[in-house]
């Protein structure tokens, strides 16, 4: 409401109750008698009784606006029982004068006179018309005690209401509250007032009706009474505040700092009947500040961005026990006003206890805050930010635990292969980078849903939910699998990280145990037959020992020579002559029985016993070498290299101590090495390979056709053979794109002077296809498994079709090429001039 326009509302309303009374005194001066003079002292001490009457009893301050309260009443009654009515009504207006007078303010004195002198009219009026009518020479009436508290109690009801209506009209205009706020306020203590006032007058009526003289000493009995109630309201309003103190600050006691701030200055206007509250918390930057009323906040923010304050202000700054000021709370009031004593003993008292509250709730923000960290960081890998192993489990168990509803679900794991050599050679930093990409791609690549965590070192793993039928899963495998296959950039070079998914879905029984159990089997399965990804299958699942195996063990299995080597025959596809044999590892395990390399290359070459190995593998090889020459056939033998050996600065120098002390030339040694990107682009691989070339070993790139970029690695790597993967060879005679990877190889191989050899040739059409296509030389099953070197021997020795050396019937009898008519693609009719194989 307009300030402006309530003041002079006010003021002409305090005019018409001004008016009203000087009417009722008009009329009750013209309607007074001669009044005996015998009777002038006990109208004086009446009059004393209301004027005392009319000081305050308490004074509560409402906002910015006081109101009293008084005992007036119970004293007018005296006067209407007592003497007549024109006489009650001057009596009141000269003693109330006389009360209001020390409050200086005409306009309150007027009101107050006026407002009084007309209640007094009204209770006169009333007690007259209920038969209370002292005589005219004030010789009291003698009514009966029943009928004189039954007037007097009407005439305070109309005192009363004329007062109500009149003073709380005032107090609601003045305070800008509502009528009914005003009316409700303290009621209880008004109307004990009121009761006490009519017993009071009751008793004071009967006594001067004993005896009119009595009147003067009713005096001092007012006085004191007026003195103890005041004492006795005072305690209780006092009581009161203090009670609706504690139930405030209770409220404080809430976690959130926002909270707090927001329940005290809501709370503040009503406790200290201030008009609103603000509170600046000085300690933080920018300082932060809250304003707002009993029924809203009205502002929140920077301190500085606050709208201007108009009116009074009431400070106190909020506190600690050591004296520190973290800020202050601040009434706000329209008018200057003052508290009392114990008002701003109250203040403080808040104010002390919103400190308390505002450290509690920043102490609880900061333990969440902590807590909140440790759990993420207890669920997290700090490194790529994914979820951590135990995370995974966590969400794995819960996904057990909630299975009924919620079909299918799977895990995947993934491992990164040759990811160790990225962080020997490259550093931390750069294998740092490689995993967080890794993650990142993953990530985007997941589903929403799925859970991407990193177990740890290279292994990842993703909870993949929500899926539909479990054929789903192997094609969201792929999808992710594919993901990583974009080279990735670190320092500059272009890294490929080649990586095998394992799938297992959610079995019946065993829990996330046997799931990660399962995924290891089905992520083994992948990395075993060179594929990206493998579901579980439960007939293939043969409790993969190697997994189980400790790096402990291995130094035992060179000290014990439990790693053997059996040769596969390298054989020239058209004769069927064995030309050479590769050396494969088999660790005869004393527990486990005879491991293949799929089941414990990679501990080996996670282990620090990996040099061991390869001298075993060197040795027994070159060994071979020398029987079989000894014997009359001169076979190279190819020997497989991890590529981390290749980062040992020591390998090339034991290759060459070891062909010298065997006394094999270099050129019957083939070294050969699988095609990983990751190791053609690093110096200290190429060093080790310029070495070993130099010295005349022969290289050769296995499986390949299989990395992202062959030709790239070609055109770094000094190799003199290439290994045409099994992968193309199973499906050379049926599919024509594998045909195109041979051919093309073949056609590679031939500019570039390098032998082809074809793996895994399993049929006599493969063989016969491959051959058509210009691949002269092939190892597989069709000719002969791996066997150990002796038996080797044997089998040369023995031949086939009575011819040593030779393992299978020649593919063109001499003389009669016989070519079988092949549908083909234009230029891959003609078959080339077989190379001599290295
Ligand atoms: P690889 O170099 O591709 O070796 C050929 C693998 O194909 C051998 O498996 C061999 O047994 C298998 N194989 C031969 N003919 C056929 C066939 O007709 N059909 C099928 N399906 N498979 C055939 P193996 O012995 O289990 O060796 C697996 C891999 O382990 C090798 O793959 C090689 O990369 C690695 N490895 C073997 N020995 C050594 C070693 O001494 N040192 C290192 N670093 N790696 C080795
Ligand atoms: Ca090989
Ligand atoms: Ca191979």
């Amino acid at each position: 409401m307009n300030d402006a326009k309530t003041d002079r509302q006010l003021r002409l309303y305090v005019g018409l109750v001004a008016s009203g009374g000087l009417a009722c005194l008009v009329w009750a001066a013209n309607s007074l008698t001669a009044i005996p003079p015998g009777k002038l002292l006990y109208l004086a001490a009446l009059t004393v009784i209301i004027a005392s009457a009319s000081g305050r009893l308490i004074e509560l301050r409402v906002r910015s606006d006081y109101r009293a309260f008084t005992s007036t009443s119970g004293s007018i009654l005296v006067a209407v029982a007592t003497v007549p009515l024109p006489v009650a009504v001057i009596c009141t207006a000269i003693g109330v004068l006389i009360a209001k007078v020390v409050l200086r303010d005409p306009l309150k004195v007027s009101f107050n006179v006026a407002k009084n002198t007309i209640a007094a009219t009204a209770a006169a009026s009333v007690a007259y018309l209920a038969g209370i009518r002292p005589p005219a020479d004030l010789s009291f009436h003698r009514a009966s005690v029943l009928h004189l508290v039954a007037g007097l109690i009407l005439a305070a009801a109309a005192y009363a209401v004329v007062d109500d209506l009149l003073g709380h009209t005032v107090v609601a205009m003045a305070s800008r509250t509502s009528f009914r706020q005003s009316i409700t306020r303290n009621w209880d203590v008004v109307a004990i007032v009121r009761l006490a006032n009519v017993a009071i007058a009751v008793l004071i009526v009967l006594v001067v009706a004993m005896q009119a003289q009595f009147i003067v000493a009713m005096v001092p009995t007012v006085l004191a009474l007026q003195f103890a109630t005041k004492n006795n309201i005072g305690q209780r309003s006092d009581q009161e505040a203090w009670r609706r103190l504690a139930a405030s600050t209770g409220q404080l006691n809430v976690t959130d700092l926002t909270a707090v701030l927001h329940a005290a200055v809501t709370r503040v206007p009503e406790l200290f009947s201030a008009d609103g509250a603000e509170i600046e918390l000085r300690d933080v930057t920018p300082p932060r500040l809250v304003r707002g009323s009993a029924s809203r906040i009205s502002y929140e923010g920077p301190a500085a961005k606050a709208p201007a304050r108009t009116g009074a202000v009431i400070e106190e700054d909020l506190r600690g026990p050591a004296n520190e000021s973290i800020g202050v709370l601040r009434l706000l009031f329209r008018k200057s006003v003052k508290l009392s004593e114990s008002e701003q003993y109250k203040l403080q008292t808040f104010a002390s206890s919103l400190y308390t509250a505002v450290q509690n709730a920043r102490a609880y923000t900061e333990l969440k805050r902590i807590n909140a960290e440790n759990a993420y960081a207890a669920a997290h890998d700090p490194l790529t930010g994914l979820a951590n192993r135990r995370e995974l489990l966590e969400q794995a168990r819960g996904l057990f635990a909630a299975r009924t509803t919620d079909g299918i679900f799977a895990l995947l794991l993934i491992d990164l292969n040759h990811f160790k050599e990225v962080n020997d050679t490259l550093g931390h930093t750069a294998g740092d980078d490689v995993l967080r990409e890794v993650a990142h791609r993953l990530e985007a690549a997941a589903t929403p849903g799925d859970l991407v965590a990193r177990l740890g070192g290279d292994e990842f793993a993703m909870l993949l939910t929500g899926l539909p039928t479990p054929a789903v899963a192997a094609h969201r495998a792929a999808v992710l699998l594919d993901s990583l296959e974009r080279p990735i950039e670190v320092e500059g070079m272009q890294l490929t990280v080649q990586a095998a998914g394992g799938i297992a879905l959610a079995p019946g029984s065993g829990g996330v145990q046997e799931l990660m159990r399962r995924a290891d089997v089905a992520m083994y399965q992948a990395k075993r037959g060179g594929q990206r990804t493998a579901t579980y299958a439960h007939a293939r699942d043969t409790a993969d020992v190697g997994r189980l195996m400790l790096g402990g063990e291995l130094s035992r299995a060179v000290a014990e020579h439990e790693f053997t080597v059996d040769f596969q025959p390298i054989v020239d596809l058209g004769s069927g002559e064995v030309i050479s044999a590769e050396a494969l590892a088999r660790w005869h395990h004393p527990q486990h029985g005879n491991l293949t390399p799929a089941q414990f290359l990679q501990t080996v070459e996670r282990s620090g016993q990996l040099p061991g190995f390869v001298n075993a593998v060197l040795e027994q090889s070159l060994t071979a070498y020398r029987m079989w020459l000894d014997a009359g056939f001169d076979l190279p033998v190819a020997v497989n290299v991890s590529p981390r050996s290749l980062l040992d600065e020591t390998f090339p120098g034991a290759v060459l101590a070891q062909l010298a002390r065997h006394a094999v030339p270099a050129d019957r040694l083939v070294l050969e090495l699988a095609e990983t990107l990751t190791l053609s682009q690093l110096d200290v691989v190429d060093r080790a390979l310029n070495e070993l070339r130099d010295a005349g070993v022969r290289l050769a790139l296995d499986d390949f056709g299989t990395g992202v970029s062959s030709l790239s690695v070609l055109s770094r790597l000094p190799v003199h053979q290439l290994k045409i993967d099994r992968g193309f060879v199973r499906a050379v005679e049926t599919s024509s794109e594998a045909a195109a990877v041979v051919r093309s190889t073949v056609d590679l191989a031939r500019s570039l002077h390098l032998t082809v050899v074809a793996e895994g040739v399993e049929s006599e059409p493969q063989r016969l296809a491959l051959w058509e296509l210009g691949c002269v030389a092939g190892q597989g099953h069709l000719f002969a498994r791996p066997m150990r070197s002796g038996r080797l021997l044997a089998t040369l020795q023995r031949g086939s079709g009575g011819r040593p050396g030779v393992l299978a019937g020649a593919l063109h009898p001499a003389g009669s090429v016989v070519r079988m008519p092949r549908r083909r693609t234009p230029g891959q009719g003609r078959s080339s001039l077989p190379h001599l194989p290295a």
